[in-house]
């Protein structure tokens, strides 16, 4: 039982990479969506200070079209000014004249004041540009990565489950189901440690028997609290002196080595 035990810790440990890859693949999708949302950000802000710009300059061009209006009217009241023989007309066009001209200042004043905006606008568009262009190296660079990523975790998760089938065939077909529906069920871990006494899977204390029964590696022994399937590491001291395991570098302990017993023992029951 104890081999059997050790094959299911193997398993268990592939099976619990495999559903932390399978949480990172998951993820994937999200990271690219924040990273398009970045860029489509970037883009939409840049754009509204060009949308400013032209903005700017379609008002500027309408205030210069406004002063030629007043400019034109000026050269034909001139021209009238000259053909008149009334002083009263003459005055009236003059005064006409100096109106069009004050307007022509204050035209010109205000086309003045949207060609400073759109300097400081040019300059932010410029500097924005430029965060842009930085903005979408970064974003490329970062979707590269997880372009690299995702391939990397899928041949992962592929050299996993071959690996996981081999394993598999080598654990007796009951113990092995018994802890593919506890591996589903559980969300963590099927095969836990006893540690003083205790399950470290649902942090219970277990019966003396069940302590037992566990430690002599006989039989399978489930927690009689949760139903995980219960295995106690051996000691620090004893560890050495045993070869390590194939595959076994994320066992936080190995077990004591002890006679195998009949799959048939009371103690395994779902
Ligand atoms: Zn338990």
């Amino acid at each position: 039982m104890q081999a059997e035990l050790e094959k299911l810790l193997i398993l268990q440990d592939r099976d619990q990479k495999i559903r932390q890859i399978g949480i990172e693949i998951r993820t994937l999708p999200q990271q690219r969506k924040n990273l398009e949302a970045q860029l489509a950000a970037t883009a939409a802000s840049l754009e509204s200070l060009k949308q400013r710009a032209r903005q700017l300059e379609v008002e500027r061009k309408k205030l210069e079209l406004d002063v030629g209006t007043r400019q034109s009217s000026i050269s034909r009241l001139k021209t009238q000014q000259y053909e008149t023989r009334k002083n009263d007309e003459f005055q009236a066009m003059g005064h006409e004249i100096e109106r069009y001209e004050k307007e022509i200042v204050q035209l010109e004043d205000q086309e003045l004041e949207l060609m400073e905006q759109a300097d400081k606008l040019r300059a932010e568009i410029a500097t924005a540009e430029k965060t842009a262009a930085a903005g979408r190296d970064s974003v490329s660079r970062q979707l590269a990565d997880l372009d690299e990523k995702t391939k990397t975790l899928q041949t992962q998760l592929e050299e996993l489950k071959n690996e996981r089938v081999q394993l598999s065939q080598n654990i007796d077909e009951e113990v092995r189901e018994r802890y593919e529906r506890l591996f589903a069920s559980k969300g963590d871990a099927a095969v836990v440690a006893v540690e003083h006494g205790v399950c470290t899977g649902c942090h219970m204390k277990v019966t003396t028997a069940t302590a037992v029964h566990a430690k002599s590696g006989n039989e399978i022994v489930s927690c009689e609290q949760c139903g995980r399937i219960l295995y106690v590491a051996e000691s620090p001291a004893t560890r050495k002196d045993r070869p390590r395991l194939a595959g076994a570098r994320s066992y936080k302990a190995k077990f004591y080595t002890l006679k195998r017993n009949s799959m048939t023992s009371p103690s395994f029951t779902t």
